[in-house]
């Protein structure tokens, strides 16, 4: 057994950000999509992360392939294996559904591959994964209320949340609040981006205008101890990416990352991978980046439990899972 062998939740991962170049280059050849590559091996060194313009550029070179059921089924089941095969026990995947409309993709073929891929990671690997699309920043307040909408229609197939999630500087949460609101009554969860990009103002915002559940990154909440003892004693969950923090330039290496300051504020977190197969980072990658700042596994499990939007059985699954488990010192 390995030192990183043991179970793991993870929380924040964009599931186009996490296709694999095999995947990706079966559905560009379906849909006649023109990827700017020969190969599988040639499509992963162009997805790698080089600077943040060509992070963009390779983005929108390469995940519009992605536009039927079924490869979005099959994003789902694909990733869902990779995770597992590093001790994930339980996913909350992120997709955008509004980055579609604009290619003609109708938002419910969105929503119904994403959410056939729950069924099918199910009964194909016997993983539980939930669902939290993110509305893209800059959409208009109809599109992010309809995308509200469906994702309370599709509770029942597996949508746990609703994100908030693109350019956070130019776009802040507050104008979106009607459409977390739909949400919200719906039984659906609000985990939206924040401070990550912009500072702990963006953070407060989501707290406030967007009823919060969890906060995606989070970590420049640092930036104000009075948000941080408040993040700590509600016990709020942040989904933490050490890896892709670096980089994007949040921080300048994981020397310089804010979760040691997040561990001795008390604040719950977990790690993620964000958009691993651009950022090269596994969950087991992002696992031992955290584990060298401090972070104990166990109380990455908890925190796990604690911020997931699933249905009260599945929680109470995962406790008894995490206290069966020999943790070791
Ligand atoms: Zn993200």
């Amino acid at each position: 057994m390995s030192a990183d062998d043991y179970p793991k939740i993870e929380l924040h991962v964009h599931l186009e950000g996490a296709v694999s170049p095999e995947l990706l280059f079966a559905a560009a050849a379906r849909n006649g999509f023109a990827l700017p590559v020969q190969t599988p091996q040639e499509l992963l060194e162009f997805m790698r992360f080089r600077d943040f313009d060509h992070f963009i550029r390779s983005w929108f070179a390469t995940t519009p392939a992605l536009q039927t059921e079924r490869d979005y089924r099959e994003l789902v089941v694909d990733y869902a294996r990779r995770a597992q095969s590093h001790g994930a026990v339980y996913l909350e995947g992120i997709f955008s559904p509004t980055d579609k409309v604009s290619s003609g993709i109708a938002m419910e073929t969105v929503f119904a591959g994403f959410t056939d891929g729950v069924q099918q990671a199910r009964e194909e690997l016997g993983i539980e994964v939930r669902l939290t699309p993110d509305i893209t920043r800059s959409v208009d307040l109809d599109v992010a209320k309809a995308t509200a909408e469906l994702a309370v229609r599709y509770k029942d197939r597996g949508v746990v949340g609703l994100g908030l999630g693109g350019p956070e500087a130019q776009w802040p949460p507050e104008p979106y609040g009607p459409a977390f609101e739909i949400a919200r009554a719906g039984g659906i969860g609000s985990v939206p981006h924040a401070g990550e990009v912009a500072g702990s103002e963006s953070v407060r915002g989501a707290l406030d205008a967007l009823h919060a559940d969890r906060i995606r990154h989070g970590v420049r909440a640092v930036e104000d101890p009075g948000l941080l003892r408040e993040l700590a004693d509600r016990r709020l969950v942040l989904d933490v990416c050490v890896l892709s923090n670096v980089c994007l330039g949040v921080v300048p290496d994981v020397a310089h990352h804010q979760l040691p300051q997040l561990i001795a504020a008390g604040v719950p977190f977990t790690v993620n991978t964000d958009d691993p197969t651009f950022f090269a980072c596994e969950l087991g990658d992002e696992h031992a980046a955290a584990r060298s700042l401090g972070a104990d596994p166990r109380a990455l499990f908890d925190a796990g439990v604690a911020g997931a939007l699933c249905e009260p059985e599945l929680k109470q699954r995962l406790r008894a899972l995490g206290d069966a488990y020999a943790w070791g010192g």
